[in-house]
């Protein structure tokens, strides 16, 4: 369990954790000081488990407060890059493709709620 976490900064996403106990960060979330401490917080928190797993997932969906979601929207639409934090699937030269199954598991979610609104949108 103890292990130390290497944090690698780079410029596009967020902020992600993977399984050798690395933190990959937004270099721009420099000049968010107050986020920065609060993703780090965030993911330290996160198994180092790739799979699927409950408890990442319940540490993604319950972190959620409002003061760190304004300055995420704020980072998010002043460093356009950082939307590549919601693609569930990229190629990056150093890691080969990276799968997000958080990600996964959430937009198939969506998906399904869209077209079942859409199903009976068209049906009713
Ligand atoms: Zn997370």
């Amino acid at each position: 369990m103890e292990q130390e976490l290497k944090i690698v900064y780079r410029d596009y996403g967020i902020a992600d954790r993977f399984d050798d106990g690395t933190i990959e960060l937004n270099r721009n979330l420099d000049k968010y000081p107050e986020l920065k401490r609060a993703i780090i917080q965030h993911e330290i928190k996160h198994t180092n488990n790739p799979r699927f797993n409950k408890q990442d997932l319940l540490h993604d969906l319950s972190t959620q407060d409002q003061v760190r979601t304004w300055h995420m929207i704020q980072f998010i639409f002043k460093n356009p890059k950082a939307f590549m934090q919601f693609v569930p699937l990229y190629y990056t030269k150093e890691r080969g493709w990276i799968k997000d199954n958080n990600l996964i598991v959430i937009w198939s979610f969506f998906l399904l709620i869209s077209l079942v609104g859409i199903y009976f949108g068209i049906v009713i």
